[in-house]
């Protein structure tokens, strides 16, 4: 194994009863490089549960855990679990001090991967160091839950829902506090279900969510329902973009009731030829109008029509 290859891992990644055994690089589209890491002379496995040593009791296929990429190449550990005989927990996976349970990437690049996500979206961080968008999906959880286990949650009076779309049909829930001076992303549940925004509500507790005065969200029914049932004291702010768009769409729909209402009563009158062609200029911002659709507003607010009460609200 390169001299410098051991120095470095020796230096960051120090494994308490393994060594790095060789190393390799291979070569193709996507080169990597691979570790092969191995069980010390001696060094009895630990129970993955109790983390104490235990006698051997077989070997596992080999697996692969995704380690932070050096010199900008992806890398692998590559490693065949023994399964030991614990006293307590009958016979088990050993411990692997760089592992997360069954996770195929390693602690050290699961931490890696969350803190880019800091600065960079996390289908920006998948691409930028080729892993899946669910490996950094998994380690932004992973530090949200080891956050949350230390953090301090007095003083959360302000908070704000999200979802994202992440694969065909599959959201997460994301809930963040902002308040001032403190932004932070507190909860990550799967999926956008009321259940997803409850289990926040469940893990924040009685007490502090009747603390929460404001929260934002969009219009999805499940979360205002669950907000409404959680934290019915909150003033529940609405996405901005969400009220534009069913406002416009109400202004349309009483716009063309109105056309059908004078065109049915077959009064050829100024309003049903106002009314005609005006889409436009009632959906659009009036600083967008032209200078045809700006007289033709004007014309409309003169018929005082529902049309044009509507357009004011
Ligand atoms: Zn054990």
């Amino acid at each position: 194994m390169h001299l410098v290859l051991k120095t470095l891992l020796h230096h960051v990644e120090r494994l308490q009863g393994f060594g790095y055994e060789s190393s390799r690089l291979i070569e193709g589209r996507v080169p990597r490089i691979e570790i092969q890491l191995r069980a010390r002379e001696r060094s009895r496995g630990a129970c993955s549960h109790c983390h104490k040593p235990a006698p051997g009791y077989d070997r596992l296929t080999e697996r692969q855990f995704q380690f932070v990429p050096l010199w900008g190449i992806p890398t692998y550990f590559r490693y065949a679990p023994r399964r030991v005989r614990c006293r307590e927990h009958r016979i088990v996976v050993e411990h692997l001090p760089w592992a997360l349970g069954k996770r195929p990437l390693t602690a050290s690049f699961a931490w890696f991967l969350a803190s880019s996500a800091k600065m960079l979206s996390w289908q920006d961080v998948s691409r930028t160091f080729k892993t899946s968008w669910e490996s950094v999906f998994r380690s932004v959880e992973m530090a949200v839950d080891w956050g949350r286990a230390r953090m301090d949650l007095t003083g959360i009076t302000a908070a704000g829902v999200d979802e994202i779309h992440w694969r065909k049909g599959r959201f997460l829930t994301l809930v963040y506090q902002i308040n001032e001076g403190m932004k932070r992303l507190l909860f990550v549940a799967e999926n956008r279900e009321e259940t997803s925004l409850r289990k926040f509500f469940l893990w924040l507790g009685p007490k502090r969510s009747a603390q929460i005065r404001f929260i934002c969200s969009d219009m999805w029914q499940p979360y205002l329902n669950v907000i409404a049932e959680r934290a019915p004291q909150a003033l529940n702010i609405l996405d901005r973009y969400h009220i534009a768009a069913t406002m416009n769409k109400a202004i349309d729909e009483v716009r063309a009731k109105e056309a059908r209402e004078v065109r049915a009563r077959n009064r050829l009158s100024k309003s049903s030829l106002v009314l005609k062609h005006s889409r436009w200029c009632l959906l659009k911002r009036v600083e967008n109008l032209t200078a045809r659709q700006t007289v033709k507003l004007k014309e409309l607010l003169v018929c005082n029509l529902r049309t044009v009460r509507a357009y004011l609200l």
